[in-house]
């Protein structure tokens, strides 16, 4: 079996990962340099690449037009992801719980939602913004966009959680448990899975992350952030693919998000249920590879890319 995945990045290496594992050959495809890379190599094979996948999915949302949109599964879940506005009225026509937020567009002040939505906002471009990056904080009048965004009234949270989740094509869904993450400047560095009291939150998050899978008829792994109010969840975003607060899944559960996502796509089976142990995932941010680590516990997953400030490289799990 053939399939291709869009985006080369990390996400799809660690699916390579997987897929070898399974006799499935894997390609990934660039669509910023139309390049081929075949399972998890990091080097192109060359500018023009196979075709005849069986299947094509993707490890991002935003997606350039590229040669295999007609043939993308979930193509129209991506682009109603990839904008902020769609996905936030899709969480207010599924009347599920969400940030309070407006509409903020280019040239427009921030003044009237200060008053009707929060005396203090979270600003973000509608496209294109990954780890806190096309964000600003408001708090003071006189804002004044410079992009379209969506307004969010910030909120005072307890803790951050997640639910990553899968859904087959026959349309049966299988949770891990709910995750507490732990982000520093916008960036995700820890996952704790499951959460402390996970279970409190588990019925609620497998039905937001349910309801939304059910709703777009979506096939794959797919991961909900929420924002954890002591009395109530509200959903932060979601993110159609696999999830950086799932990565603790190679090691700590039977069947890891990569392998669902791979075989929810490829119309493999699922396994009967998701079983765990405790497990502590730490990113990798902006630093070199240190064998070192291996003096710990954990175990290494070195991404292959040139650390820079801010950047994932890799991360390491932890059973506990
Ligand atoms: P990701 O890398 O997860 O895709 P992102 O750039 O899409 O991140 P968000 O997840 O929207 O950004 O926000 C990044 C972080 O900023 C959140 O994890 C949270 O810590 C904080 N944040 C975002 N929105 C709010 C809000 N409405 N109130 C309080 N904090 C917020
Ligand atoms: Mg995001
Ligand atoms: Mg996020």
């Amino acid at each position: 079996m053939k399939g291709l995945v869009i985006g080369a990045g990390q996400l799809g290496a660690m699916m390579g990962e997987v897929a070898w594992r399974l006799g499935i050959e894997l390609w990934r495809y660039c669509p910023d340099t139309h390049r081929y890379f075949f399972g998890t190599e990091m080097d192109a094979r060359g500018d023009t690449g196979p075709s005849d996948f069986d299947w094509v999915t993707a490890e991002r949302e935003l997606l350039p037009q590229t040669p295999f949109h007609g043939v993308l599964l979930n193509l129209a879940t991506y682009q109603l992801v990839s904008d902020r506005l769609p996905q936030k009225k899709l969480y207010d026509e599924l009347g599920l719980p969400t940030a309070p937020w407006g509409e903020l567009n280019t040239g427009e002040s921030a003044d009237p939602l200060l008053r009707d939505i929060g005396s203090k906002l979270v600003v973000k471009a509608r496209q294109g913004g990954y780890d806190g990056k096309g964000q600003w904080r408001v708090s003071e009048p006189g804002f004044v966009s410079e992009a379209d965004c969506i307004a969010e009234a910030m909120i005072p949270f307890s803790r951050e959680v997640s639910i990553v989740g899968v859904r087959g094509a026959d349309g049966r869904k299988l949770f891990y448990p709910v995750v507490e993450n732990i982000h520093k400047d916008g960036i995700l560095v820890e996952t704790q899975a499951p959460a402390a009291e996970a279970g409190k939150w588990q019925a609620e998050a497998e039905r937001i992350l349910g309801t939304l899978m059910d709703h777009l008829g979506y096939v794959g792994v797919m991961a909900v952030e929420l924002f954890d109010c002591g009395d109530k969840l509200l959903i932060n975003e979601m993110a159609p693919r696999v999830h950086n607060s799932g990565h603790w899944s190679q090691d700590g559960a039977n069947v890891c998000q990569f392998e669902l996502h791979l075989r929810a796509v490829a119309g493999l089976p699922l396994p009967e249920k998701l079983t765990w142990v405790p497990t502590r995932m730490d990113n990798l941010i902006g630093v070199a590879l240190d064998y070192q680590w291996l003096a710990g516990n954990g175990k290494v997953h070195w991404y292959n890319k040139e650390p820079r400030p801010g950047r994932k490289v890799g991360h390491i799990n932890t059973l506990l």
